[in-house]
């Protein structure tokens, strides 16, 4: 998603332009994709553009009990103000909102942060995710092992000693 800005640069303090976002839009690095779609608003401010992002993505994740691969959609609401590369200090630069020399805004790495942020910190491809076997590994969504009915582990066995005394 990127947006040559220059028209909009050039218009008086308050002025707006609203993009629906489409699926062929999305250059983010592939793993992220428009889900149901989106739009973005882009409002000239006295500084720079203000950028309005409402996007459905999709994206995989990890699940943290069965490590499997899992696709997670997000609601992105995203609300981040642009400069021009030549109206901010040079050391005080945030690559991600900078409006560069040819007048392009670039969207893309904006979304991909706000989608790994949005992010749940422990993803579970499902509610009740059985994850895996401490024993032999197998992922118990998909597998019956016996490990649990002959449990050999000698960790639970000193354990067992412990409960009876
Ligand atoms: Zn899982
Ligand atoms: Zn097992």
């Amino acid at each position: 998603m990127i947006f040559n800005v220059s028209q909009l640069l050039s218009d008086p303090v308050g002025s707006v332009r609203t993009y629906s976002l489409n699926i062929e839009d999305i250059a983010l690095d592939s793993e992220i994709e428009l889900g149901s779609g989106g739009s973005t608003t882009l409002l000239r401010t006295h500084q720079g553009i203000l950028a309005r992002i409402n996007a459905s993505v999709d994206t995989p994740a990890s699940c943290s009990r069965c490590l499997n691969i899992y696709s997670v959609s997000l609601d992105l609401d995203i609300e981040e103000e642009f400069f021009r590369k030549s109206d901010i200090d040079e050391n005080d630069e945030f690559d991600e909102t900078i409006i560069d020399d040819d007048n392009i805004l670039d969207l893309n790495e904006i979304i991909r942060q706000y989608t790994i942020a949005g992010l749940p910190m422990k993803p579970l491809c499902e509610t009740g995710c059985m994850g895996l076997c401490y024993a032999c590994g197998g992922n118990l969504n998909k597998v019956q092992c016996h490990c649990s009915e002959n449990n050999i582990d000698p960790r639970w066995s000193i354990l067992s000693h412990l409960a009876q005394d």
